[in-house]
């Protein structure tokens, strides 16, 4: 397919997880909504865009979070349930537009809608305007669109649309558009191979293009380094297409010359995790299960593997999870590839002050061993942020507990904002509410 016929749309929620929390608790539609877990180890895993205008983060330590939180902002359990409707009911308007989607994660995707083939810039900014207020019209919540030949420029734009933005890349001005963007914004290059190319001078994508063949191999090694100048050129002619459930994610490398101490192997495979820590991260996948394989000098391949009690997708579990799995050259014999796979996945539907993350090292090397999950964390009474049904008053959510009490809003997403009102814990009338019973 000739590169300038094809139009790529990435569509990206903004704010997804806060926003749907503001959409459907109305009396938090301005003000400053973090989405985590609240424990000592929780981190914040959707902040609203009133939170980020105080310096906060997707991923920064809950702690950290809270310090900068001002004191009309709230802190909410995740509430996966409700996103999942909403991403469904997003796509499934999103598919009257382009039958083809590529869902990245929840609330993510890229498309290529069969109208735009050979459409011009203009026609496919009217097109994402239409989307994105047909998006807000009838689901209530913001879109970004990027658009552009490729997937990865297309990605680049969206995020660079945002809040709230359209941002369409005419076609031929690809390389001029990524030139002047820091090199992490592209796929694929993590914070080491950022730090590398750093380290010779390359901090745009304008010097990764211009780097000679040889560098670039050298500093990325021979596939990614060739892969990504390619993509920074903004070259990209992968199709958009449906995923299959996604089962494992991995990256391995073939060494120039065979490694034979542990502390360079060590390095490799740390290399290897952020790499796949990197596509974990992209997919918004947690995983239990850390895989790496090794291939001697001999051509013989042992793959060792450990399951976690529960999954996690922080990187210096995972990362030392791996590292601890190796096997010392010296003892076994040179290794000539090194992979990392992160199996096991799922999305991550756990707060994490409630999971458990007890490491179970598998001896043999066998590809896996299943343990037995970890154990339910039941909850005694009511929690900030869960989802009530009131006899008389209908559905809300609880804004506080403690001291025998509990302080529930009564509101829904078309309630308006709502009234407050406080009960002794046990009352009758009060019982547990369904996550799709708030969008009423
Ligand atoms: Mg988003």
């Amino acid at each position: 397919m000739g590169g300038h016929d094809r139009w790529v749309i990435h569509l990206d929620m903004d704010a997804f997880y806060a926003s749907c929390e503001q959409l459907t608790r109305p009396t938090l539609a301005h003000r400053p909504v973090l989405v985590g877990g609240a424990g000592p180890r929780g981190v914040v895993a959707g902040a609203s865009y009133q939170a980020r205008a105080h310096g906060i983060k997707s991923a920064m330590p809950m702690s950290q979070a809270r310090r900068l939180l001002p004191p009309n902002g709230v802190i909410l359990p995740p509430r996966f349930a409700l996103y999942e409707l909403l991403s469904t009911r997003v796509f499934d308007l999103v598919a009257q537009y382009a039958p083809v989607l590529e869902r990245i994660s929840l609330d993510e995707a890229f498309a290529e809608p069969p109208s735009l083939s050979g459409a011009s810039s203009e026609q496919v900014r009217e097109f994402g305007t239409r989307l994105r207020e047909h998006i807000r019209a009838e689901i209530g919540l913001v879109a970004s669109i990027g658009a552009a030949s490729g997937k990865q420029v297309a990605k680049v734009a969206s995020d660079l649309a945002k809040p709230d933005g359209l941002l369409v890349v005419d076609q031929g001005t690809e390389r001029d558009f990524l030139a002047p963007l820091p090199t992490r914004v592209l796929w694929g290059i993590g914070p080491v191979a950022e730090g590398k190319l750093r380290a010779i001078g390359v901090r745009t994508l304008g010097q990764l293009t211009a780097l000679s063949d040889a560098d670039a191999v050298s500093t990325l090694g021979s596939v990614v380094g060739r892969d990504l100048r390619r993509l920074a050129t903004g070259v990209d002619d992968r199709p958009v297409s449906d995923r299959a459930e996604l089962k494992q994610v991995s990256a391995e490398t073939t060494f120039d010359r065979d490694l034979i101490d542990l502390v360079s192997l060590r390095r490799e495979v740390r290399d290897l995790a952020v790499h796949a820590h990197k596509r974990l991260v992209n997919a918004e996948r947690v995983a239990r299960t850390v895989v790496v394989k090794l291939r001697h000098t001999d051509f013989s391949t042992v793959t060792r593997s450990e399951t976690m009690a529960s999954p996690t997708d922080e990187f210096d579990q995972l990362a030392a999870m791996a590292e601890r799995l190796l096997i010392d050259p010296s003892d076994f014999g040179g290794v000539r590839l090194a992979g990392v796979a992160f199996s096991g996945l799922s999305v991550p539907h756990q707060d994490p002050l409630f999971t458990l993350s007890v490491p179970v090292p598998d001896v043999s090397t066998a590809p896996t061993v299943s343990r037995a999950p970890a154990p339910v964390v039941t909850s005694t009474g009511w929690r900030p942020g869960d989802d009530v049904v009131h006899d008389e008053f209908g559905s809300g959510w609880v804004q506080g507990a403690g001291h025998g009490r509990v302080t529930v809003r009564f509101e829904t997403r078309s309630s308006g904002p709502g009234v407050a009102r406080t009960f002794v814990q046990e009352d009758p009338a009060l019982r547990r509410g369904d996550p799709g019973d708030c969008l009423a």
